[in-house]
């Protein structure tokens, strides 16, 4: 299996490159935004939880992201890898995820981080804010606490893999084509 962590603050692109990754490696997307609004979507006890959270750009308890993502790990056995996007978010979740890869016997290979500049990322979400019908993408104050909890407890996951050098930085500002390229280069010196 080929494991990647797709890195980065909100707004830095993970969702267009993601897309564009799993067509061109064939691994299995899972985005923990995406999963929890289809949560929300399907008005669960977990997507109860999870909104409460969200609406104010707070991250989700460890636990309860933590098992949302272990249960779609078990749900895709066979798959040639997984593109994790929007997760781990939290040292925690990191430690968390190393275990249940651990048990697969297929750690993650690559985390790759994206860069981008943090009025470049307002800007990119409130744009998207207009059409994606995300309430969280509407309101600078809450896109600004999403880019603190980034900092205060996200960043930090950069380091808990650099420690075993897995991590790649990769300028996030430019075309969607040349950051993918970039992106691209990374994977394909670690395959
Ligand atoms: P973005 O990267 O643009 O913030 P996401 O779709 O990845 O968008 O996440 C939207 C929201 O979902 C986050 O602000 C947070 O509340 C919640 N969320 C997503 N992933 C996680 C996670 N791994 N841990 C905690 N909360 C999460």
């Amino acid at each position: 299996m080929f494991n990647l962590i797709l890195f980065g603050p909100p707004g830095s692109g993970k969702g267009t490159q993601s897309e564009k990754l799993i067509n061109k490696y064939g691994i299995k997307h899972l985005s923990t935004g995406d999963l929890l609004r289809s949560e929300i979507t399907h008005q669960t006890a977990l997507g109860l939880e999870a909104k409460k959270f969200m609406d104010k750009g707070q991250l989700v308890p460890d636990e309860v992201v933590i098992g949302m993502i272990s249960s779609a790990i078990d749900q895709n056995e066979g798959v040639k890898g997984f593109l994790f996007d929007g997760f781990p978010r939290t040292s925690a979740q990191a430690e968390a995820l190393d275990k249940l890869l651990e048990l697969k016997n297929a750690p993650i290979a690559l985390m790759l981080a994206l860069e981008v500049s943090e009025e470049e990322l307002v800007k990119r979400l409130m744009k998207r804010g207009e059409t994606s019908g995300r309430s969280d993408d509407t309101n600078e104050t809450i896109i600004r606490a999403r880019i603190t909890e980034y900092r205060n407890k996200t960043a930090a996951v950069a380091d808990y893999y650099r420690q075993f050098d897995k991590v790649k930085i990769v300028k996030g500002e430019g075309s969607i084509e040349d950051i993918f390229n970039g992106l691209c280069n990374e994977i394909d010196a670690r395959l």
